[in-house]
């Protein structure tokens, strides 16, 4: 018989503003490289990536979703099954910060029955040095995370300098597992589909959406 080649899937989403950076963080956790050309996102694009989480094989696959209001009906489609959720914002960008809210209670209203874990990620951190630049402070960001219900993670992040990327995605990824092995009967049903690739901490990219057009982004473009 062959062997199951993960113990467990998990998907997780992207959301937040289009131009939060995203992409960016997640072309950066996917591959290491961050790249000013990305093309911003509309619809949906996806990565695979494979890794070990204490001794289980981990089949992670996530999804970039556009954050343009326009395009809700596109992207609340892909809300469905979704175990973990990165909220993005940039520091940058109040709009971007003062629109969590709304990308949490999408998550909420579709990604369909049971918990879901969630990271605050605020994006840009690079940012902060350049005078005028930083609009959201860091204590910010800590007091909207501790005022979920129960309280989320929060990270910092750049994904151009590179800061903290591995984390937000590892610690959403950490929490997802630890619920799901808590539940044995989800467990079972999260890696009920055998998949190429895992073991390591390596990424394995499997997938992505080229079907993905452009929108104008509503955050600062560096
Ligand atoms: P998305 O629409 O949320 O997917 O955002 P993108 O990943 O397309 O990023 C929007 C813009 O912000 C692009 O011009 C990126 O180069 C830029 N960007 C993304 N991450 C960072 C970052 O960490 N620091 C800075 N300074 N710019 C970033």
């Amino acid at each position: 018989m062959r062997e199951r080649e993960h113990d467990i899937f998990v998907k997780l989403l992207m959301v937040g503003n289009t131009g939060a950076g995203k992409s960016a963080l997640l072309n950066r956790f996917s591959t290491g490289e961050y790249s000013t050309n990305i093309q911003p996102t509309i619809g949906i694009d996806f990565r695979n990536a494979n890794m070990a989480v204490g001794e289980h094989r981990v089949r992670c696959q996530i999804w970039d979703t556009a954050g343009q209001e326009r395009f809700r009906s596109i992207t609340t489609s892909y809300f469905g099954g979704a175990m973990g959720l990165l909220l993005c914002y940039d520091i940058s960008c109040r709009e971007s910060f003062e629109s969590v809210g709304y990308w949490a209670r999408q998550a909420r209203d579709h990604t369909g029955p049971g918990p879901i874990d969630i990271v605050l990620v605020g994006n840009k951190v690079d940012l902060a040095e350049a005078p005028g630049s930083r609009v959201v402070s860091e204590e910010e960001g800590r007091a909207l995370a501790a005022s979920f219900t129960p309280p989320v993670r929060f990270f910092e992040t750049s994904a151009k300098q590179n800061l903290r990327t591995e984390h937000c995605f590892l610690s959403v990824v950490e929490d997802v597992v630890e619920r799901i092995l808590r539940d044995p009967t989800r467990a079972r049903a999260a890696g009920r589909s055998p998949v190429r690739g895992g073991g390591g901490a390596a990424f394995g990219l499997e997938g992505s959406d080229p079907s993905c057009l452009t929108p104008p982004s509503c955050c600062t473009i560096s």
